[in-house]
């Protein structure tokens, strides 16, 4: 059976574009067809400047949201990176088979560098290695994505297929894969720019939990362009073109279709806020009864850690042995 895997890291309140990106096929598609993990990156979340009360209470949301979003733990496995050893343990095989090199040409790097001020924690750099620890542990072949990580999921192909050379074949080469539209939703108000959870700048983000008045605000506001007519359009026209990829997400069409029954941004906007509001509605609610029991979340954490380790233990054991550590006796 086809293993697929994929995280989402605490930093932030979870937004519509973790949503379409990533999320919304993990519980619609992924969980339906294969043997999937699925994983709340806390180890992640500590590469950038953090509050640890922050990072305890979003990674229990996060987990929480994505069971209300329909994950269903008779089917996949949920569970939280550091209840999982093997995380930590296989990421360290893989700085000792990345280059320092590959390390600094990630773009979310230098990104995250260039935003991080002052202090840039050593992490950030290696992220990509702990990112790669966390797909080869599972045997994993597919990674449902958000277009932004695809250059980290073809690190990670690089460093499996290098691994494999070296040792003999402890990895499973993964690829990643991305929903057919809305693979990299932008920020309303900077529609150059991805919608990101960590972004201080809110009044662009569209979050999971946002009220309905909030959503139907963020969007009147997102930022267009002064052309009369409605088209799709991403290069030229970012800010239309986002809202018409939004809206195809949603109802199921295509974005370039889509333009032409809409004869000005004010219809579009209306119909864009209904539909995201729709879509998340079921996802509030569930969220807001899930929360009220969060031993039964625990629950699920706790037996999803067991059964993911359970399945990376004897991988990560057997690349410990192919690169020459001595075995306990
Ligand atoms: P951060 O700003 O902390 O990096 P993030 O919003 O990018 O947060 P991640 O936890 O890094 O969220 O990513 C979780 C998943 O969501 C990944 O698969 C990523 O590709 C996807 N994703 C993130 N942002 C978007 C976006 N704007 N459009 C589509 N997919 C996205
Ligand atoms: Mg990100």
């Amino acid at each position: 059976r086809t293993r697929i895997f994929s995280g989402v890291k605490p930093t932030g309140h979870l937004t519509l574009g973790n949503y379409l990106g990533a999320l919304r096929r993990w519980a619609e598609v992924d969980q339906h067809r294969a043997d999937a993990l699925f994983c709340v990156v806390d180890l992640h979340a500590l590469t950038v400047a953090h509050d640890p009360a922050r990072v305890r209470r979003l990674t229990r949301q996060a987990a929480t949201l994505l069971l209300a979003m329909g994950l269903d733990p008779e089917r996949c496995t949920v569970f939280v990176q550091s209840h999982v050893d093997e995380h930590a343990r296989l990421s360290y095989l893989m700085e000792c088979t990345a280059s320092d090199g590959e390390m600094r040409r990630m773009i979310q790097y230098k990104e995250k560098k260039a935003q991080g001020g002052a202090e840039v924690r050593l992490s950030l750099l290696t992220y990509p290695a702990l990112m790669a620890a966390d797909i080869l542990a599972y045997g994993t072949d597919e990674v449902p994505v958000g277009e932004d990580q695809a250059q980290h999921v073809e690190l990670t192909r690089d460093l499996a297929v290098r691994f494999n050379q070296r040792y003999g074949p402890v990895f499973v080469v993964p690829r990643a894969t991305r929903p057919p539209v809305a693979a990299r939703v932008k920020d309303l108000q900077e529609p150059t720019a991805k919608m990101g959870k960590s972004h201080a700048r809110t009044a662009g983000i569209v979050y999971l939990l946002d009220e309905a008045e909030t959503v139907r605000k963020k969007v009147a506001r997102a930022v267009t362009d002064a052309h009369p007519e409605v088209v799709y359009d991403p290069a030229e026209r970012p800010g239309v073109a986002n809202l018409l990829e939004i809206l195809a997400a949603c109802t199921g069409g295509e974005p370039g279709e889509l333009a032409g029954a809409y004869g000005s941004y004010g219809a579009l906007k209306k119909d864009v806020a209904e539909a995201v509001v729709e879509m998340l509605r079921p996802v509030r609610e569930r969220h807001a009864e899930l929360a009220a029991d969060p031993g039964y979340v625990d629950g699920v954490l706790r037996d999803g850690a067991e059964r993911a380790r359970a399945v990376a233990r004897p991988r990560v054991d057997a690349a410990y042995r192919a690169v020459g550590l001595l075995p306990p006796a």
